[in-house]
């Protein structure tokens, strides 16, 4: 499962973090998730409590933000924006689009104690 990779990889930056503050308890992550990654958020999230079990974000929240994805349409030659992956051009209604943004996912802030 692709969500297991990426909750570990949120653990290994959350422990970094932790360890350089010194944080005795993390309770809150925030993740900014594209709109266009192929990535289920509550399978995230339930991965993510797996993943922190016997850490320091045991039982931490993981807040999921989803951030909007930009794609290229060619028939339209522009920049457009996407709600989610799958969906036509807001303009032409073509599928002929590119994914520029959007797929990718980042943490952004970590909450500790
Ligand atoms: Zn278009």
């Amino acid at each position: 499962m692709h969500e297991v990779a990426l909750a570990e990889g949120v653990l290994r930056i959350v422990m970094d973090a932790a360890r350089a503050n010194a944080a005795v308890r993390v309770h809150t992550v925030w993740v900014e998730l594209g709109a266009l990654a192929h990535v289920e958020p509550d399978a995230l999230a339930f991965c993510f409590d797996a993943v922190t079990r016997g850490s320091v974000a045991e039982g931490a929240k993981l807040d999921i933000a989803r951030t909007p994805g930009t794609a290229w349409c060619m028939p339209c030659s522009t920049q457009v924006s996407l709600g989610q992956l799958g969906d036509a051009c807001p303009r032409c209604g073509s599928y002929q689009l590119q994914v520029l943004h959007g797929d990718e996912m980042r943490v952004k802030e970590i909450g500790i104690a």
